[in-house]
């Protein structure tokens, strides 16, 4: 395993501080590395393994979609996309989809659109997003412009123009940026690079119905706090409302990259048109299917569900650690969401949880984030606790 990840040091460009592992294959919610070492999986690679590994009838599935065809182009139909689009509509509740090959591209997407909405309605170019702060949306120059962590933009500006940066769950900071050039607020409904930060049903409502007043466009980010993971299958949907335009990725595929953006039908039929946006691999027949097959089992063992009842849980877990250790502030979450705020740095803390056999992820220098496969089991949980709990007890003195 040393030597694989000298050989990898010598040839990939250095973006990540890796850790220590060489991950060879999976099964449910375990991950073995190439020394055949089991770990329990609490990341699902950044919350995209819902299913967890090795599902046989989603391996099947992509298996006999190989066999028929990979790709075509998006200048014709494919029955895979017709079918996933027509699934990912109905159960979301939005009305149209554009598929994307990542959650960056599908950021992209959704700016693109409002742009285009607010230009249709007064051909000018100086429309102004507002944005949250601690926010993630990718790491294109356009999701990189409304992602709310000033360190991730600072080498690479200018930004695309006029954005501005509010506050979670501060509707007067919301109203202090809008103006009559506002065409869109952009936001995670609940925040997951930044630091695991739920948006208030209060708050939320509040902002759509500004959107509504003033004929904003709200972009809901459900990258990753999307696809049943809070215990719904997109996030806002238990608040009440419908967003405008949002994006979808991350577990969309369960490991095949794909993403998408959807749209209500007022903004598709003033937006984007022919010849204003695309892709050549995005919605092809390979990564649809994958779609297709992953919503199906979502819906045939009802994986939300799953993930709200587990997610209680685990919270109720985390809780008792916060209760045992000074050196954990709080928990917040949602669903199999959830984040441990820690008074010091966790990068020890996550190390010695793998050594002993337990992924774990931060969210920042000081929060350990919990993003498990949605199909773990309160046994699941214990056994992570248990791990977690000596490897607090090891590092914080
Ligand atoms: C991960 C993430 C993205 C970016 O997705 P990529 O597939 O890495 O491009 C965008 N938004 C949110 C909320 C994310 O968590």
């Amino acid at each position: 395993m040393q030597k694989m990840i000298e050989q990898a040091e010598s040839v990939l460009l250095h973006t990540y501080n890796r850790y220590q592992v060489v991950f060879d294959h999976g099964d449910g919610v375990t991950l073995y590395d190439t020394n055949g070492k089991a770990y329990l999986d609490f990341v699902s690679g950044i919350g995209v393994f819902a299913l967890g590994y090795n599902n046989r009838e989603y391996n099947d599935a992509l298996k006999a979609q190989i066999d028929k065809i990979m790709h075509t182009s998006n200048y014709y139909y494919n029955e895979p996309a017709i079918k996933a689009a027509t699934m990912l509509t109905k159960a979301s509740g939005m009305d149209r989809v554009f598929f994307t090959n990542s959650g960056a591209e599908a950021v992209e997407g959704a700016i693109k659109a409002a742009r285009k909405y607010a230009y249709l309605k007064d051909g000018k170019n100086d429309h102004e997003i507002i944005a949250l702060e601690h926010s993630f949306h990718g790491r294109t120059m356009g999701a990189l412009s409304v992602t709310g962590t000033p360190k991730y933009r600072e080498a690479f500006e200018p930004m695309i123009g006029y954005v501005k940066f509010a506050t979670m769950n501060d509707f007067d900071s919301i109203l202090a940026n809008v103006t009559d050039k506002t065409c869109a607020i952009i936001m995670e409904t609940v925040q997951g690079e930044g630091g695991i930060y739920p948006a208030e049903e209060s708050f939320l409502k509040q902002v759509k119905a500004l959107c509504e007043e003033k004929d904003i466009l709200l972009i809901l980010d459900e990258v990753q706090c999307g696809m049943g993971r809070t215990g719904t299958l997109f996030a806002w949907q238990k608040y009440g409302i419908r967003p405008d335009i949002m994006t979808t990725a991350k577990a969309l595929g369960c490991g095949v990259p794909v993403g998408a953006f959807l749209m209500t039908q007022k903004v598709a039929e003033h937006s984007l048109v022919a010849g204003d946006h695309g892709t050549t691999y995005g919605g092809n027949p390979f990564a649809t299917a994958a779609i297709c097959k992953v919503l199906e089992i979502f819906e045939k063992e009802n994986i939300p569900a799953h993930a709200a009842e587990v997610g209680e849980y685990l919270a109720a877990s985390l809780q008792k650690l916060v209760e045992k250790y000074d050196c954990i502030e709080l928990r917040r979450g949602a669903g199999l969401m959830q984040g441990l705020v820690f008074t010091c740095p966790v990068g020890d803390i996550i190390k010695t949880a793998i050594d002993n056999g337990l992924v774990l992820i931060n969210a920042g220098t000081n929060i350990i984030r919990f993003l498990p496969p949605l199909v773990i089991t309160n046994q699941d949980v214990d056994n992570m606790i248990e791990i977690l709990d000596a490897a607090i007890a090891a590092n914080c003195k």
